[in-house]
């Protein structure tokens, strides 16, 4: 009989969005974006240690959200 896999939950350590799930003995780095807050965290699978690897500002959204707007009047 094979052994059931127990899958834990990995949560954004900002938003509490679900990144994944992961195997309990899993290990080894992972890349996972966040679909809430945009957040790209590396995640150790093997420690559960977070680490930040690339944020959306709020520069960055403001900047595309007057690009888009200038878009539009342009059309
Ligand atoms: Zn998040």
């Amino acid at each position: 009989m094979l052994k059931e896999t127990v899958l834990l939950r990995v949560e954004c350590p900002e938003c509490r969005q679900k990144l994944m799930d992961k195997a309990e003995d899993a290990s080894g780095k992972v890349q996972p974006k966040c679909s809430r807050c945009r957040n790209v965290w590396e995640v150790d699978l093997g420690t559960n240690e977070f680490k930040l690897i690339s944020k959306k500002t709020y520069t960055e959204t403001k900047r595309s959200l007057k690009s888009y707007l200038k878009g539009r009047i342009d059309h």
